[in-house]
């Protein structure tokens, strides 16, 4: 491709909507344009990229055995009525109405859809196992669409959907789906860690998270360098570490504390610790309000709580009119003793001793609370968010924390779509059975970004040669010399030949911007046809490299050609 015919309009500045280094750089390299949050336009490289980002993952999902095909992104209400889920992605789903008042949405995931396909084309036990997959436009009205491709409303999900008659089945098909993810995520070159991820919320039996390990990551993960442990915020279970707390056979004592909301205050007023304060927070819960409990020093997690309360919307802090109905108390003086609703305590709080609450009266907390003597919570449970330092729970070694950009997740399902929908089959024996569905996501445009979150320097791009736009660029030095013109031309055509994916920059710049914009794109390799090339000499220079690399020309095509086999 000649640069000087190629759309790529690069920006010097970095645009002030990006907030994330893969945004900016995409939005510099020309790759892609905001139309609205989170809906993007993809220009030529950045649809390069995309397809070849694509095609591996369609390689890697055909020698699992998957079987593509594609459905519409436009779809009638009554599939996602049926299975509920019309009303759980609520705001975050899409809707639309066609002129005769029937109900459409723009498809967030398909579960729905590939379990009535398999519902009314397969008919026979011989015909399972079956994974089928796509790759496919999705929709979700995001609550916070940001950071360029990495949270769209509009982005490109593979999706993969698996259909067995027995847990063993399942089983298999979910190891030939995460071997495959395993090889799909080393071509695109990401370093990138399994987590074990909760699969409370859609019902299941086992799920696991490809995390690529990066600051901008918008999920927690926990891991365990000493033995492999390995999981999501949500789903790391928290090992109690026990605090010391006060000793002593002390009496419940009401404390007038004016002016303290917040723990620091509290902690600075008493003069104590955090973790000698117990923090009550009022949650509401579709439509019930329920008191959660975790020690000063840590936080509630709202996917655990969740889980536990099985509630369908997410739980949400209780509005403060509610707070102070039920406290009788401005907000920030919340306790469990005597507030009237379900107490739910996370079970460090069980070990605490002589500790500070809120009296649900304003400017007063009770302080020497003690479990069992003053209150009794109404359920005990994991609530709180694992911390860097706690105990692993397998093998008790200090746990780490990073946060994490979710490329990709495997599920076992179970039979909460075909239960929904109907899905069943007569098994070998001649039972009928409920069919066991697995699926399987990536994240094929969110994964653009999350290989360049770790492939960039502060001139640009980086990229992997597997998901290159292209693979090399040719450039003359200077675009008024004829023999280093000609020259760039003649390596051109003969990688052209080769069948390299190769750019010559022809475009009459001076060196400098051509190298800028080289480097900023992130292709892999540049030949520099400059003042050497009367010897027949080039530089090569790697985009990994700071050094060139000086070579005959011979050599230079050579060693490109070679490096796409
Ligand atoms: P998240 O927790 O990041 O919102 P999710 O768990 O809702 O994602 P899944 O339903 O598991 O997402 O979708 C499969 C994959 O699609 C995810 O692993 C992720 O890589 C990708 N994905 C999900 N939502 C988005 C989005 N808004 N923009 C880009 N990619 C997304
Ligand atoms: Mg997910």
């Amino acid at each position: 491709m000649r640069m000087s015919k190629l759309l790529m309009p690069t920006l010097r500045e970095v645009p002030a909507e990006a907030e994330i280094v893969s945004h900016q750089l995409m939005l510099r390299a020309g790759m892609i344009r905001r139309l609205a949050a989170g809906i993007y336009s993809y220009l030529p490289l950045g649809l390069r990229t995309l397809k070849k980002v694509e095609q591996i993952v369609r390689e890697e999902m055909d020698k699992a055995g998957a079987l593509e095909l594609l459905m519409p992104a436009l779809l009638p209400a009554e599939s996602y009525q049926a299975s509920g889920r019309w009303e759980v992605f609520g705001d975050n789903m899409f809707k639309l109405r066609d002129r005769n008042g029937r109900d459409f949405c723009l498809g967030p995931t398909h579960e729905e859809l590939f379990t009535e396909t398999v519902l009314n084309e397969v008919h026979s036990y011989k015909e399972y196992p079956l994974t089928l997959y796509q790759i496919q436009t999705k929709y979700r009205d995001e609550g916070r669409p940001r950071f360029g491709l990495m949270r769209g409303r509009e982005f490109v999900m593979k999706d993969a959907y698996s259909f067995d008659l027995t847990k063993e089945g399942l089983d298999k098909s979910y190891k030939a789906m995460y071997d495959a993810y395993c090889r799909i995520f080393t071509r695109l070159g990401l370093d990138y860690t399994i987590v074990d991820a909760d699969s409370g919320a859609m019902g299941g039996s086992g799920s696991q998270e490809f995390m690529v390990k990066s600051p901008v990551g918008e999920d927690g993960i926990a891991y365990c360098d000493a033995c492999g442990y390995a999981a999501n915020y949500e789903k790391a279970e928290c090992v109690v570490s026990e605090k010391e707390f006060p000793e002593g056979d002390f009496q419940l004592e009401k404390i007038y504390t004016p002016n303290v909301h917040t723990i620091e205050e509290l902690t600075e007023f008493l003069g104590t610790e955090p973790h000698v304060f117990a923090k009550t927070i009022i949650y509401k819960a579709d439509d019930k309000y329920v008191a959660v409990m975790v020690r000063g020093d840590r936080e509630i997690n709202e996917v655990k709580l969740k889980n536990l309360l099985g509630c369908t919307e997410d739980p949400e802090l209780a509005p403060p009119a509610a707070v102070r109905e039920i406290t009788n108390a401005e907000v920030g003086f919340a306790g469990p003793i005597g507030i009237g609703i379900p107490v739910y305590a996370d079970k460090e709080v069980t070990f605490m001793k002589n500790f500070a609450v809120g009296a649900n009266e304003t400017d007063y907390h009770f302080k020497n609370v003690n479990i069992g003597r003053d209150f009794e919570p109404d359920v005990v449970a994991d609530l709180r968010v694992i911390e860097t330092g706690d105990a692993c729970p397998h093998c008790g070694k200090p746990i780490k924390t990073a946060q994490g950009i979710e490329v990709g997740h495997i599920f076992k399902l179970g039979t909460k779509y075909s239960d929904a929908l109907g899905l069943k089959s007569l098994d070998e024996n001649g039972n009928t059975v409920s069919v066991i569905m697995g699926c399987y996501g990536i994240g094929v445009t969110r994964c653009i970004s999350a290989a360049i979150e770790q492939n960039h320097d502060e001139n640009g791009i980086i990229w992997p040669y597997s998901i290159a736009p292209y693979h090399v660029c040719v450039v003359p030095v200077n675009h008024k010399d004829e023999q280093q013109v000609s020259e760039a031309e003649r390596i051109y055509d003969e990688l052209l030949l080769n069948g390299v994916e190769v750019l010559i920059d022809d475009r009459p710049e001076r060196a400098g911007v051509k190298f800028k914009d080289c480097d900023l794109i992130g292709i892999p390799v540049r030949i520099v046809v400059g003042k050497k090339i009367g010897e027949g000499i080039v530089e090569f220079k790697e985009r990994t490299k700071s050094e060139p690399e000086l070579m005959s020309v011979e050599e230079a095509v050579e060693k490109v050609i070679s490096m796409g086999k």
